[in-house]
């Protein structure tokens, strides 16, 4: 990775952790999933609206570090208008790719702007809170 690109992810993490997107819950009527991460203090809510296949809204509220808030808060951005099971496919690269070694290779087009959190691989305690939210919207995803 080169210094720049590593600028650029993580201004899109502090980007999404001081204003995130999609926060709060939805006026309509939303499945409630709780996400949290004792570790670290992580507690968050996903609310989640499905039309059949299609995630129609996806918001969350709650507290956590920068990394959990700004993983929640990209989540959101990602997956709105997707299937479950592209969601899931996603959610799946995503662990995957924080799951490798430092230098392995990953497949950057398809997760974009989630390759912010390369950088977490150096850093095993916060996995956890990268991939928090993905988790439980995976869990029920497939539930
Ligand atoms: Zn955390």
């Amino acid at each position: 990775m080169t210094p720049d690109s590593h600028r650029l992810y993580e201004s899109i993490i502090l980007d999404h952790n001081k204003s995130p997107r999609n926060y709060g819950k939805p006026a309509q009527a939303a499945a409630a999933i709780e996400a949290v991460n004792p570790l670290c203090g992580d507690t968050f809510t996903l609310y989640l609206v499905a039309d059949g296949e299609h995630i129609t809204t996806l918001s969350f509220e709650g507290n956590g570090c920068a990394i959990s808030k700004a993983s929640a808060s990209l989540m959101t951005c990602m997956l709105k208008g997707k299937t479950r099971e592209a969601a899931v496919a996603l959610g799946n690269a995503f662990e995957s790719m924080l799951q490798k070694e430092p230098d392995a290779p990953v497949n950057e087009a398809l997760l974009g702007d989630l390759m912010a959190f390369s950088g977490v691989r150096a850093f095993p305690m916060r996995i956890k809170c990268a991939v928090l939210c993905w988790r439980a919207l995976l869990a029920h995803l497939t539930a």
